[in-house]
């Protein structure tokens, strides 16, 4: 059979750990059989970002730009432990996935992969919830400074017409007999430019995908920060609101409390907006929640247009140390495949390459029956409540698992 040929590369940017071997697994396996695949790598995993003082990861997003269309594998973002770990870290190296999105912009959406056969713990959650998690800012972007003894700390702005603004954030309690201990800051900042964006994508997204739009901020306490937030979705809005209205669809503020609660007592089936960190911690609880930390997609899309598609989970440490040691992990590939079939489609519509479309939703369908018929990695199988057909779900290993999706694999 022929492979199936690609005119543009796609950006390929490889991981660490567990998932770097799931990598190339996934590729060996189920992509480069049928798919002549062309693409400009980078390899993003931790030494390399290290020998190259990370300007790897910069050329890597800038390629991203350049071609439109990249996939890119968990990475480590160096802690204190790894920095003892890995003796030979020059510095604890900044998140790949931070200084991609500070390079792209743009929003990240998350949707769970769900199956039958597989229930959301939430019982009234009867659709999808999308995580559209804005990529750009607030704490990811954020300086910190640790300072001992007394004193007093300014927010200030500069301006370029020269007019400058400051304002106090913290003075201790009593100049030199200070009880407080160190004092501990932050500043973080987001744009007009960012947030925009981030709220033109959200409702483009909920539109195309026929959702309701929710928002939610904390901006009855940030009234300045958040509130802008929110002020720029409202107006947003206005220039979207014949278009979601027409398809029957609500755009809806709430606190993020109150999200959190409403979310619960839902039935899913729209689309939530979140901040940067709020998307973070949330996407890791709908993922859950719907099934398992692998049964996500992630997608950033840029609003200059490129999109880089990912796992939303790490780099599976634990599975890495037993795959060290020789064991034959069962780690769940499934968000992997994905970022590669996303991304694979992509390019295929982008180029007019029907053939390598159709490629991607081959490899979903492939995935997706292969968990139906009860093959599984260890972390769905306790989910399994009722088989149907007399299915009895078993766990397999990674490779295993890589090899029954191969067999179910017809391109269309
Ligand atoms: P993690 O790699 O997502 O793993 C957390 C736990 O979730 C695992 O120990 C495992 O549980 C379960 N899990 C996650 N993905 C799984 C999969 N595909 N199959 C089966 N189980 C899975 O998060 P972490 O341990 O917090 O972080 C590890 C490293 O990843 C860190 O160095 C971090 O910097 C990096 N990280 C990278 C990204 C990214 O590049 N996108 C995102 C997050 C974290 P059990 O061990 O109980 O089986
Ligand atoms: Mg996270």
């Amino acid at each position: 059979m022929d492979r199936i040929r690609m005119t543009v590369p796609l950006v390929e940017m490889d991981g660490d750990e567990m998932t770097r071997i799931l990598w190339q697994m996934i590729k060996d396996k189920l992509i480069l059989p049928y798919v002549d695949l062309l693409t400009e790598y980078y390899d993003l995993g931790l030494l390399s970002r290290n020998d190259t003082d990370d300007r790897i990861t910069v050329d890597a997003a800038n390629a991203t730009k350049k071609y439109g269309v990249a996939v890119k594998c968990a990475t480590i973002t160096p802690n204190t432990q790894r920095m003892e770990e890995y003796p030979q870290l020059k510095k604890m190296w900044l998140s790949p996935n931070g200084t991609i999105r500070s390079i792209l912009d743009g929003t990240v959406f998350r949707v769970p992969i769900t199956i039958d056969i597989i229930k959301p713990v939430v019982k009234t959650w009867e659709a999808p919830i999308t995580i559209a998690r804005h990529a750009y800012g607030d704490v990811y972007k954020g300086v910190e400074m640790k300072c001992d003894g007394a004193g007093t700390a300014y927010l200030v702005f500069e301006g370029i017409n020269g007019e400058t603004r400051k304002q106090m954030i913290y003075e201790s309690p009593e100049q030199g007999s200070d009880g407080a201990g160190s004092v501990v800051l932050q500043g973080v900042h987001n744009t007009e430019r960012s947030v925009r964006a981030f709220a033109q994508a959200c409702f483009r997204y909920a539109i195309s995908s026929k959702q309701d739009l929710w928002f939610s901020t904390k901006d009855t306490i940030s009234k300045v920060y958040d509130g802008y937030f929110k002020e720029i979705f409202e107006q947003e809005c206005t220039n979207y609101q014949e278009q979601m209205s027409a398809l029957g669809l609500e755009y809806f503020y709430t606190l993020i409390d109150d999200a959190v609660a409403r979310v619960m007592r839902s039935k899913g089936g729209f689309v939530w907006a979140c901040k940067n960190y709020d998307g973070d911690v949330m996407s890791d609880m709908i993922s859950t929640a719907f099934g398992s930390l692998a049964m996500m997609t992630s997608v950033l899309v840029s609003p200059d247009g490129p999109m880089e598609f990912e796992a939303a989970h790490g780099t599976v440490t634990r599975h890495y140390y037993r795959h060290l040691k020789g064991e034959q992990t069962s780690t769940n590939p499934i968000a992997t495949i994905f970022a590669w079939s996303g991304a694979l489609r992509e390019r295929g519509e982008r180029d007019g390459n029907q053939a390598l479309r159709d490629f991607g939703d081959a490899l979903e369908i492939a995935s997706l029956a292969t968990l139906k018929a009860g093959i599984m990695t260890q972390d769905l199988v306790g989910l399994v409540e009722q088989a149907e057909d007399g299915i009895v779900p078993r766990s397999v290993t990674s490779s295993v698992f890589l090899d029954e999706i191969a067999l179910r694999l017809k391109p269309l």
